[in-house]
């Protein structure tokens, strides 16, 4: 392997995605544009023009955004890479701080300096999309306050939970010879399933309120189907969702016992309880289908597969070299390749994107499927019409965006399957 390849490869795949990106996004606006005038037909009694224009206007507002900000994050990738961003970075830290903080200190630096820089580098876009979008189409919630510490709660807990993360791996890296990718991946492993204990009962509460659900009705009809499909969950919980923004949601967080049901507040105020229940009853049909444990199970593999593939390309100097950046020959590596590695994959990951994309709305179907049979398929009808029309989802995509980026079956097919349900 030539550091030339590893160039050519890189901006081929890089500029061929942005490529694909823009084209389809593109398409979707345009599409969109087309059908503005007009509620299409399975929808015309229950949606009214203004909410499917308004519908129409976000999707533009919003895709037109999505443009910017990944030719914004093209720049910013170049700019690291084969401009010598960290490259630069990474000669300033090694002779500041290395001499006094030691290897570790100078390698947690690194990273510490990179995810500073990059959250401040995309903190206007982040500012725009909130203020600016969110904000026209009556979205948002946030004062510049709560945005604002919202950053610094991110960034906080990202260096609490993250540096000493880090801390291990590199660890890892450097004391367990040449299989350390083994050890990494058993640590990393451990490390997410941890976080799926922690996230709800800790971190998730730094940001947000959550009480347990006061309405006993509601509470009474949600249990009794949990019964039925033989669930268990620690709790029923309520989301003050609403101080951020006005778009609706419920979540299941947690493994095993320390599972909890968890609604926004803006889904509750919107939804009547025979609606809350088919939802949560496809929620549940995740559960029971095994969607959530094999996603995990597929993002363990890949993980093992990842490390693998980074412990070969740390070994190989035209890695670095191709992508900008000189190794380290008298100071660790480890973060330096790691970091690299990390910055230099996502634009090959996105062309496994859309078979991800199919995977999910299959799983969709499963799970809607199921809650036809547990509950009601026309209250999750009419729960899913106000859902799309309350977050002003468009009702006619492109097609093809839709194959490529679509975690959810698109209304139309959605609403038609549980038609015949
Ligand atoms: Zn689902």
């Amino acid at each position: 392997m030539q550091a030339f390849h590893v160039s050519l490869a890189f901006c081929t795949v890089l500029m061929l995605s942005l490529a694909i990106k823009l084209w389809l996004a593109s398409r979707q606006m345009r599409h969109v544009h087309a059908h503005r005038a007009q509620v299409p037909a399975p929808f015309d009694a229950t949606i009214p023009l203004d909410a499917h224009q308004r519908a129409a206007d976000y999707t533009i507002a919003r895709t037109r955004f999505g443009m910017l900000s990944e030719s914004f994050s093209t720049a910013v990738l170049v700019g690291w890479t084969l401009l010598g961003g960290l490259d630069a970075l990474n000669i300033q830290l090694r002779n500041a701080v290395l001499p006094w903080g030691g290897e570790m200190v100078y390698q947690l630096a690194l990273f510490g300096a990179f995810g500073l820089i990059s959250a401040l580098l995309e903190m206007p876009l982040e500012w725009y999309k909130t203020f600016r979008i969110e904000q026209h189409f009556g979205f948002n919630r946030m004062s510049l306050g709560l945005f604002l510490g919202d950053q610094a709660k991110g960034l906080l807990v990202g260096g609490l939970v993250g540096l000493p993360l880090l801390a291990a791996v590199l660890w890892v890296m450097q004391a367990t010879g040449s299989f350390w990718w083994l050890w990494a991946w058993a640590l990393w492993t451990g490390f997410m399933l941890l976080m799926q204990v922690l996230y709800p009962t800790v971190i998730a509460p730094l940001f947000n309120r959550f009480t347990p659900l006061a309405d006993a009705e509601l509470a009474n009809r949600i249990q009794t189907l949990m019964q039925r499909c033989g669930f268990q969950a620690k709790g029923l919980f309520v989301m003050d969702g609403s101080r951020r923004s006005a778009h609706g949601n419920a979540y299941f967080a947690g493994m095993g016992r320390a599972k909890r049901v968890v609604f926004f507040d803006t889904l509750l105020e919107r939804l009547q309880p025979p609606e809350v229940e088919a939802v949560l009853a496809h929620e549940l049909g995740h559960f029971s289908h095994h969607h959530v444990r094999r996603r995990m199970a597929l993002v363990i593999g890949l993980s093992a597969l990842g490390l693998a593939l980074l412990a070969w390309c740390a070994g190989q100097t035209a890695f670095y070299q191709g992508l900008g950046v000189q190794p380290n020959l008298l100071a660790p590596n480890h973060a330096l390749a790691l970091l690299l590695f990390l910055l230099a994959t996502p634009p090959f990951l996105y062309f496994v994107g859309p078979l991800m994309a199919q995977l999910s709305r299959r799983d969709e179907f499963q799970a809607d499927a199921y809650a036809c049979r547990q509950a009601s398929p026309q209250q999750l009808s009419s729960a899913l019409l106000k859902l799309y029309e309350d977050n002003a989802s468009t009702l006619t995509p492109d097609p093809l965006y839709a194959r490529f980026y679509y975690s959810h079956p698109p209304a139309s097919e959605r609403l038609a399957a549980l038609a015949r349900a």
